[in-house]
């Protein structure tokens, strides 16, 4: 699946012009942006590419580029740039119908002011300066969700922004056409992980949908046993086995269940054209163990997973995936397992009962077999690493009520002591700006105990997720204090509940 989402993926490049510095201009604009975009794509720091689509010179051309836009399947997002003065006005209509993720680039064609060679036919056609703060003007009175990226376009610095914003862009498309299986409901009484589905799919764009265990367990049963020696093999390539797991030991038999229930699921999950899936350890009736090794293996290929029927969580793994393919580092679905208190340098350790991503592991994983107590688990395989050290970004999504809230936390993934008596993969964090002020801002925001992790991200990717998806966004990082994240969360309560009232 390496890389397949960018593949198809257009992001249209629009410049705003008019006709009342003649043709000769237009024709000049149309150089200057065909160099642009030709200059981004030759970057080689842009994930998606762009296509130019001309200059729009006019209220109707504007209109029908932006709707071309929004019915294209290829396309995932437009750029704006104002090279002239582009008034306004012409821009309302198509903005106002205009669905996918704006970017608005305010740049310049010259780098620099040719002092000597300036006269009033450049000032006439280099308009970016003042026509970008026109356009800047119309998408603030629309209250259009928009990234502004400001910055000279062959400089690094921008064209990062710009590939920040892309890969955002894959990410909220696939969200459209994204499907959640889920293997039995949420875990009884939890709170956190639960929420209104129905919202979800109108705000996020996905799907969630229920699966009996029973269906499962025919795709399971079905699986051959040359497919099982295939992938055996497989794990035999990747993995160490421990000494009672290897074939012929007499837990060897629990990494072939293991198998076939990877083979089953995906097949499963392929068939329901889904991405993400959820799991409970008290819906397993006919399964022989709780799928949590095939649960590490598919997120490992990009599947979302969010354990004991997290739905939001599964769904914020599959995006935060897709927004990191190609990226170095790694993700998973983690949960704050247990804390470390050791004073400036306290810590939590992170892990699941089996469910994390071997993709952020620091050394080959190795596949254990225990028994686990918790539902209907079983004796059950698993892939037990410690996560690599390295800065990387928390998120979660929880449901508000009246809205759905992002929060995000940097956090600096630490060495892990051995654990000799706890069989799981793991990673040990220290949230910014410290334990207490990171896990304080999280616990006051309501944040779940399970989260999406990422080395590959940063804050600026889910920054531009949430304002895509016009959802509540609160940031926990170096620059966070308990003062000034109470008085955010008591001013957003009264954002939202205004901007309810005023839809
Ligand atoms: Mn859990």
């Amino acid at each position: 699946m390496e890389n397949f989402i960018f593949d198809n993926l257009e992001i249209w490049f629009v410049t705003g012009a008019q006709l009342l510095y003649g043709g000769d201009a237009v024709v000049k604009v149309d150089a200057h942006s065909n160099e642009i975009v030709k200059g981004l794509n030759a970057s080689g720091k842009l994930p998606v590419q762009v296509l130019y689509k001309g200059t729009a010179n006019s209220s109707d051309e504007i209109a029908e580029i932006l709707r071309a836009a929004n019915d294209s399947k290829s396309c995932v997002g437009v750029i704006t740039w104002m090279h002239t003065f582009s008034p306004a006005k012409m821009w309302i209509h198509g903005l106002l119908d205009y669905k996918k993720p704006l970017l608005h680039l305010h740049t310049q064609y010259n780098a620099e002011i040719p002092w000597n060679e300036i006269d009033m036919d450049f000032m006439n056609l280099n308009q970016s300066a003042h026509g970008d703060r026109e356009f800047g003007h119309i998408t603030a009175r629309l209250r259009k969700a928009r990234k502004v990226v400001v910055g000279y376009w062959k400089d690094a610095a921008t064209q990062a922004k710009i590939a920040t914003w892309m890969r955002v862009c894959a990410a909220w498309a696939d969200s459209q056409n994204m499907r959640i299986i889920r293997f039995g409901d949420n875990m009884n009484n939890v709170a956190v992980t639960d929420g209104d589905k129905v919202e979800a799919e109108i705000r996020f764009g996905y799907h969630v949908d229920n699966a009996p265990i029973a269906k499962l367990v025919s795709y399971v049963d079905a699986v051959s046993e040359t497919e099982i020696n295939t992938l055996i093999a497989e794990y035999q390539k990747l993995y160490d086995f421990a000494d009672n797991c290897k074939p012929g030991a007499e837990n060897h038999c629990y990494v072939r269940d293991a198998a076939a229930q990877e083979i089953g699921l995906r097949r499963f999950l392929e068939d329901k054209k889904a991405t993400a899936f959820t799991t409970s350890f008290d819906e397993l009736a006919g399964m022989k163990q709780l799928m949590g090794f095939a649960s590490q293996r598919l997120m490992a290929e990009g599947y979302g997973f969010g354990a004991e029927g997290d739905w939001k969580t599964a769904a914020l793994v599959r995006t935060m995936w897709v927004m990191g393919q190609g990226l170095p580092g790694g993700q998973s679905f983690l949960e704050d397992y247990t804390l470390n208190f050791d004073g400036d340098n306290s810590t939590i350790l992170q892990a699941h009962m089996l469910e994390i991503n071997p993709q952020i592991a620091a050394k080959r994983p190795r596949i254990e077999v225990h028994y686990l107590g918790i539902g209907d688990s079983g004796t059950c395989a698993r892939l037990v690493f410690q996560g690599h050290t390295g800065d990387g970004v928390a998120a979660t999504v929880v449901d508000m009520g009246n809205r759905f809230r992002m929060i995000v936390n940097k956090v600096d993934v630490k060495n892990t002591k051995d654990l000799p008596r706890l069989p799981v993969a793991c990673a040990l964090w220290k949230p910014l700006p410290n334990f207490e002020i990171g896990a304080g801002a999280w616990i006051l925001g309501g944040g779940t105990h399970h989260s999406s992790f990422s080395y590959a991200l940063n804050e600026e990717h889910l920054e531009d997720f949430a304002e895509i998806a016009d959802i509540e966004l609160l940031k926990i990082d170096e620059n966070t204090t308990i003062d000034k994240f109470k008085f955010e969360l008591k001013v957003n309560e009264v954002y939202y509940l205004l901007n309810k009232a005023l839809k």
